[in-house]
């Protein structure tokens, strides 16, 4: 490449906002990585929820860019990373070579369905061999960075952009990503009218997925239980149920986000109908209740960051396991929360985050790069088991 020109990655959303978001900050980390430009596709269901973070440009993809049908590329792209290194187009030796050919781009398929070629994405050597191609096109639904710290080359730079591993997301996700003003219309509104006058705020993500759903009643008794257990919401007092609330009594107002009401009404009644073991007063506050995932509508979008950034502002946060929605929040915030588990994948109700930064949930195999370049040692204390999902890997300090 000539010195004048750039390059660039190119981001292409896939999945719901949270996973958006946490592909989107791997993306930009990955394009400082290798000083490309990050450009977003940004389909309609996506205007107006950020600011523009660069200051005198846009990152907005232009609607002339040759390659329109982003929504069509997945495993059986033949431009991906790990089909043509599969079917010989290029492979990872031609790092070294001066005159060798590359098509115009590649594309980097990295959704938790990428198959063992796409995975070689996370090697030194393929590190090296795409730096060739001035255009990558990125299609993630995860936070891929912990990854990235496993490669050797990257070392030094990471270690003098992050001094502390714990907070890498936080200050990316942070630089990264403003909300619109229509976002932090609402954002506002609905903090000055039912949070911010309370003594302490505490956010609850309940997140229950249909595919692998938790029984109600469960779920409901692992938020009561474990918010009691940590000191985190009063206990209802059996014995003064009539008690009436003091004049100076402490306000602890719970933002609660759910698809669902169910979970935020029976909470608030909980509340409503007994005093607590202190003398606090709760109040329970759940913004919207969508039913269903409408990643398609962008209102439904606006909402939903409204929502994680209004859970970024809780003094105490819980999140339930493995959902990229409450890793947002928690990045956000810089907050450690308390995970709710999945029944099936642990014996404690809840355990206590060690950090903000989310978890890779679906990283490729430790030995992956065992002949494509090793991994960078040094960084194994590093990053390790995640809280909530064994198989998936995490930064640690
Ligand atoms: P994940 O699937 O839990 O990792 O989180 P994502 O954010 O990627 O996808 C879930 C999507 O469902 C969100 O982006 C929203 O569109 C919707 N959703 C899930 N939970 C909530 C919620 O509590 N509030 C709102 N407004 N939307 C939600």
């Amino acid at each position: 490449m000539g010195a004048m020109e750039c390059n660039y990655i190119v981001w292409i959303p896939h999945y719901g906002l949270g996973n958006r978001i946490v592909s989107l900050v791997s993306s930009f980390l990955y394009a400082l990585l290798n000083d490309r430009v990050l450009l977003v596709h940004v389909p309609d269901e996506l205007t107006d929820l950020f600011c523009e973070p660069f200051p005198g440009t846009s990152w907005v993809l232009p609607s002339d860019f040759p390659v329109h049908n982003f929504q069509n590329f997945d495993k059986d792209t033949p431009q991906s990373y790990g089909n043509m290194l599969r079917d010989k187009v290029i492979s990872n030796d031609m790092r070294f070579s001066a005159n060798a050919t590359f098509p115009a781009y590649a594309y980097l398929h990295l959704p938790w369905y990428y198959n063992e070629w796409d995975k070689l994405f996370f090697c030194q050597d393929a590190q090296q061999m795409l730096r060739k191609f001035p255009w990558l096109l990125l299609k993630s639904d995860h936070y891929f960075v912990p990854s990235l710290f496993l490669v050797e080359e990257y070392d030094d730079e990471l270690r003098r952009l992050f001094p502390e591993r714990t907070t890498v997301f936080h200050h990316l996700v942070r630089y990264l990503l403003h909300p619109s003003n229509t976002v932090w219309g609402h954002v506002t509104r609905y903090y000055h009218a039912y949070l911010a006058k309370a003594d302490k705020r505490v956010g609850i993500q309940i997140r229950n997925l249909k595919n692998e759903p938790v029984p109600f009643e469960t779920l409901l008794g692992q938020i009561v239980t474990c918010s009691s257990k940590e000191g985190i919401l009063p206990s209802i007092d059996p014995r003064h149920p009539a008690r009436p609330a003091e004049d100076d009594a402490k306000v602890k107002a719970v933002f609660t986000t759910s698809l669902d009401s169910g979970y935020s009404d029976r909470i608030r009644d909980m509340y409503y109908e007994h005093a607590t073991t202190t003398g606090e007063i709760v109040g329970v506050y759940q913004a919207s209740h969508e039913v269903e995932q409408r990643t398609e509508q962008q209102n439904h979008n606006i909402k939903a960051l409204s929502e994680i950034t209004l859970l970024s502002f809780s003094d105490v946060l819980i999140t339930t396991a493995c959902s990229t929605f409450g890793y947002v929040a928690q990045g956000l915030g810089g907050l450690e929360p308390l995970i709710l588990t999945k029944p099936w994948k642990s014996k404690l109700p809840c355990r206590w985050a060690k950090s903000p930064e989310p978890c890779f949930l679906i990283p490729p195999p430790a030995d992956v790069c065992r002949d494509h370049g090793g991994i960078n040692k040094k960084m194994t204390q590093h990053v390790r088991q995640c809280e909530d999902e064994n198989g998936g890997i995490k930064l640690f300090d």
